[in-house]
């Protein structure tokens, strides 16, 4: 029996680990299928409050599980792949066979990128189709990709490209960018990035890899098809909420993060809060994350303590 068992392993179930540790909690922590979370296959991490230079993702959070592990965090590898919320002690079945009873439960999955639903997509996957651009950028060098999104992930993942590859097209469905200014800006000055406003992807094409895609620009009303030559296709088009286990026993929203009473993590059961990504649609910080981890850990252990 775990007093507090943690899933996932991004800045929210770090920062739950450490606050949970430090309360005498003892936690148990699972890393998921990407250990570290979202932030290792980001490039620079500017916004993070205390790095006044920036610090790459993965460097922060082998600091952040390190902090953890300090304090005693039973860190482990292994993903939730079931779990049984009906009764106490809540149940989380880990990579299909193993079962943990727990107290309380903070699930911290995070979000998933998530891909256009092209047929062409899961074709060329791993053959220049690739939602990671720190992973898989270094393939592209000297080579021309593209980038589909307008956020600032897109625009981030098109900088960091830009400084491997001859070009990047931006593909962005609307006539503007919703990235933030500074990432905007950024983007539009760089010699080697060419945004192509208005403009959707209808397939891809390769002989074994991907070697071009089939795109369409519709301006005041027209739609004018074209092709570009491309070796890498990158998607930057925003995330899915890790929750579908849980989705039989947790209140969701209709685009699948879980509900937590307003100010708090508590979601409709007693005992399982959610942090970070996964229960966050509107900020999706690192900071916030680990805020919303933090208050999970105080509100797990004031609940053990009733
Ligand atoms: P966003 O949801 O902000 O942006 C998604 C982008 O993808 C939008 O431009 C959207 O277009 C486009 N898009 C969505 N679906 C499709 C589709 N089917 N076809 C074509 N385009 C599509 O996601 P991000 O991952 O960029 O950012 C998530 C959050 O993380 C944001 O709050 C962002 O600020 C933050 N972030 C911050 C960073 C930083 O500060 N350094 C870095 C990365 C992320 P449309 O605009 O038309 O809806």
């Amino acid at each position: 029996m775990i007093k507090c068992l943690i899933i996932g392993s991004g800045p929210a179930g770090y920062t739950a680990a450490i606050y949970a540790s430090r309360a005498n909690l003892a936690p148990v922590l699972y890393e998921g299928i990407q250990p570290g979370g979202q932030l290792t296959i980001t490039t620079e991490v500017e916004n993070f409050p205390g790095y006044p230079n920036g610090i790459s993702g993965t460097a922060m959070m082998d600091d952040l599980k390190a902090q953890a592990v300090r304090f005693g965090a039973d860190v482990r590898r292994g993903i939730a792949t079931a779990c049984d919320f009906s009764e106490k002690p809540y149940k989380v079945t880990i990579d299909g066979k193993t079962e943990i009873a727990a107290e309380t439960v903070i699930i911290a999955t995070g979000a998933s990128a998530k891909y256009l639903g092209l047929p062409d997509e899961q074709k060329y996957i791993g053959l220049g189709v690739s939602a990671c651009a720190t992973c898989d950028g270094f393939f592209y060098r000297r080579k021309v990709v593209a980038v589909v999104g307008g956020g600032d992930s897109a625009c981030e993942e098109a900088i960091y490209l830009a400084g491997l590859a001859s070009k990047v097209y931006l593909i962005v469905r609307k006539n503007y960018l919703r990235a933030s200014q500074i990432m905007q800006d950024r983007v539009m000055k760089h010699p080697n990035i060419e945004v192509l406003f208005n403009t959707n992807t209808l397939g891809l094409f390769g002989e074994e890899c991907v070697e071009g895609a089939h795109l369409v620009r519709t301006t005041a009303g027209k739609a004018e098809k074209f092709d570009i030559a491309i070796n890498g296709f990158f998607l930057a088009i925003g995330h899915k909420p890790n929750s579908d286990i849980f989705k039989p026993y947790l209140e969701l929203d209709e685009q699948g993060y879980i509900k937590t009473t307003w100010g708090t993590t508590r979601t409709n059961i007693p005992g399982i809060f959610a942090a970070g990504d996964v229960a966050d649609s509107n900020y999706r910080q690192a900071v916030v994350a680990a805020g919303m981890g933090c208050v999970a850990a105080i509100e797990a252990e004031r609940y053990l303590n009733q």
